[in-house]
């Protein structure tokens, strides 16, 4: 453990792209381990947190497909302070699946997000996604994760299930962000309508782009229209995965305004650089194409930090503590 890393500035300081990266927020950022040891990351989450927070950046939300990330967060918010660090949940077969006294007890230990089922769902074992690589890692997988013994979160007739509902109930009673993990669109658009029952209003569709899920734009559309805020991860347009291409992205944003849009890293594999520099990356892109700052400062910290229930008090108050914090360590903070 180094905790010493801090990416340079571009000749010159920082520029265009630095500014939008300060105050962004990460809501999709995995660590390690993560699913066994085998599945490395490019270095130490503390010292990859370490280079978000020198670049930064305001906050992550660590996600894992097996375990809520509570004690992780915990931990690593001591080591690095002036990064705020949120756990989650996400409702597979590891935690009970669609259980809420695990999302009750995670949420009392501080997570802040509900993932729905990843690999335990249904339409993720249908499509092959996640759950069929799994089987690399995990034993077990081969036999459980077969095509009818996965997840769903409605029935015959297309409505949430009650398991479902009781979890909505929960992330309700504890003011959780929902995102929709690897369920199918069809699934997607019944929970982001049925969440509305428990007074949430916004869902985050998750990479509807990703083999897991397989949206099309009109499923993105619908989506939008009962109220989600669709997801883009950068790890999607990197070099071993290229499911899309970020000029996708920008049209995909400019159908469905970038009011609807939250940029993430799905930070993950021991191939892809640290978060902050795969955020820089979709961030510069994005300028590239043409959006104009303003619509990308939305997708970075705007929506984001809306979604995770923060006032502008709140961030005012974050923001102090992490100048404050920046002196301490003797970090530029601009
Ligand atoms: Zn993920």
């Amino acid at each position: 453990m180094t905790i010493s890393h801090t990416y340079p500035f571009p000749p010159g300081g920082p520029s265009k792209i630095d500014r939008l990266l300060q105050g962004s927020f990460d809501l999709h950022h995995h660590g390690y381990p993560e699913i066994s040891f085998d599945c490395k990351t490019r270095m130490e989450d503390v010292d990859e947190m370490s280079i978000a927070r020198n670049a930064g950046m305001t906050g992550v939300v660590l996600k894992s497909h097996m375990f809520p990330t509570v004690g992780r967060a915990y931990h690593l918010k001591n080591l690095v302070p002036g990064l705020e660090i949120y756990p989650s949940i996400t409702l597979n077969y590891t935690v009970g699946g669609l259980n809420p006294m695990a999302i009750e007890v995670a949420a009392k230990q501080g997570a802040k997000i509900l993932f729905m089922p990843t690999w335990s769902a249904e339409n993720d074992i249908e499509r092959g996604g996640m759950s069929h690589h799994l089987r690399h890692f995990i034993d077990r997988a081969e036999s459980k994760l077969k095509p009818g013994k996965g997840i769903r979160l409605t029935d015959s007739h297309g409505k949430l299930t009650a398991e479902c509902r009781e979890c909505l109930d929960a992330a309700r009673q504890y003011g959780m962000t929902v995102c929709s993990g690897h369920v199918s669109p069809q699934e997607s658009i019944a929970l982001a309508d049925g969440a509305k029952d428990y007074g949430i209003e916004e869902v985050i569709f998750s990479h509807p782009d990703s083999n897991s899920v397989g949206a099309n734009l009109q499923e993105i559309k619908d989506m939008c229209a009962l109220g989600a805020v669709c997801e883009f991860c950068a790890l999607g347009c990197l070099p071993a995965l290229q499911r899309i291409k970020v000029k996708d992205f920008v049209s995909i944003m400019s159908e469905i305004s970038p009011d609807k849009v939250i940029l993430t890293t799905d930070y993950f594999f021991e191939w892809a650089p640290p978060a902050s520099e795969t955020m820089r990356m979709l961030i510069g892109s994005f300028l590239m194409l043409g959006v104009p700052e303003a619509d990308v400062r939305k997708m970075v910290r705007t929506n984001p930090a809306r979604l995770l229930g923060l006032t502008e008090t709140d961030l005012d108050s974050i923001a102090q503590k992490q100048a404050a914090q920046a002196l301490v360590d003797g970090r530029p903070f601009f």
